[in-house]
């Protein structure tokens, strides 16, 4: 969560590299930054991908199309330079996913954090927002869990959204941002390991096993393939995980609700195998 009292910086430092004139605050409920930053990607953290704007477009899950606005700002070209001169190179992988030449996310954190500090970016950590203060027309600042409020020229909400809550995104903004006026639509996993209750994964026959560049297609009812993606996978002790699999997450969900599949209780995927 940020407060700027005037003028903006993300934590990603969101500028070219100029500095700012502004005072900003970060409120950060945790005792430390980026925590689920450092799982990401395995513990490597693919940063950005190298494919054409329309192409990273072509395969994000849903309307990928309302990320054109922020790419003609700051783009995945420019994500790579930013690292760069933030001391940490990137290194080109398949499918054009960019990682840290190290293999470590926490490097991305870390260059991040001094990039805040060089920014003088004030940081208040162990503090929870517990509200937005607004009026019929703006944002005018923050409560904090403490009843302390915090008047601002501009908040900019970061506080994440529900997944590996121990990272501390808990969905606190949901309803702030509802209360603000906005629709939150349905919640739900993407980008996560599929279940299966096929035997062969149930008995772990292949447990461990990755593939290199499989093709992996989900298939509906009459087995007809909606979607196919080329890239990495392996199996797991409880279903299917890699890259092509999470992206097969969104097609999978769409086809069940097409075909009117029923959740099964708190293991929704069980039921994959019969898509
Ligand atoms: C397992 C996993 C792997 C991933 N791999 C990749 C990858 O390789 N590449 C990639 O680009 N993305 C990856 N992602 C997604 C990526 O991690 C998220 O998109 C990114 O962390 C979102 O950043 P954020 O700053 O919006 O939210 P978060 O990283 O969730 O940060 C939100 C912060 O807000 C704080 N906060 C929450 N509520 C409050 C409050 N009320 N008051 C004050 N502070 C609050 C939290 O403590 C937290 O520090 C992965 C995600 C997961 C779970």
């Amino acid at each position: 969560m940020h407060c700027h009292r005037r003028g903006a910086v993300r934590f990603n430092g969101g500028n070219r590299g100029g500095g700012t004139k502004e005072k900003v605050l970060l409120i950060e409920k945790g005792n430390k930054l980026g925590r689920k930053l450092a799982i990401s990607g395995g513990g490597r953290c693919n940063v950005t991908n190298r494919l054409p704007v329309d192409e990273i477009i072509r395969h994000m899950p849903g309307n990928g199309r309302f990320l054109y606005s922020a790419f003609a700002i700051f783009n995945n070209e420019d994500i790579i330079k930013f690292f760069g001169r933030l001391g940490v190179p990137l290194k080109e992988e398949d499918h054009g996913r960019m990682f840290p030449v190290s293999d470590r996310a926490q490097d991305v954190v870390e260059a991040l954090a001094k990039e805040l500090k060089r920014l003088k970016v004030e940081i208040r950590f162990n503090t929870a927002v517990k509200k937005l203060l607004m009026d019929d027309e703006k944002i005018l600042g923050v409560r904090l869990e403490d009843g302390t409020e915090i008047l601002s020229k501009s908040v900019v909400v970061a506080v994440g959204g529900k997944a590996v809550p121990q990272t501390g995104s808990t969905g606190d903004g949901y309803a702030w941002a509802e209360k603000a006026g906005h629709t939150v639509t349905e919640l739900y996993p993407t980008e996560v390991p599929v279940i299966s209750k096929e035997p062969f994964i149930q008995a772990r026959t292949l447990q461990g096993l990755s593939l290199r560049n499989a093709t992996v297609s989900v298939l509906n009812k009459k087995g007809k393939p909606v979607i196919t993606h080329q890239m990495d996978m392996i199996f797991t002790h409880f279903g299917l995980s890699g890259p092509a699999v999470l992206r097969c997450l969104q097609p999978i969900r769409r086809q069940r609700i097409k075909e009117k599949w029923r959740c099964a209780g708190p293991n929704p995927h069980s039921n994959i195998d019969r898509t």
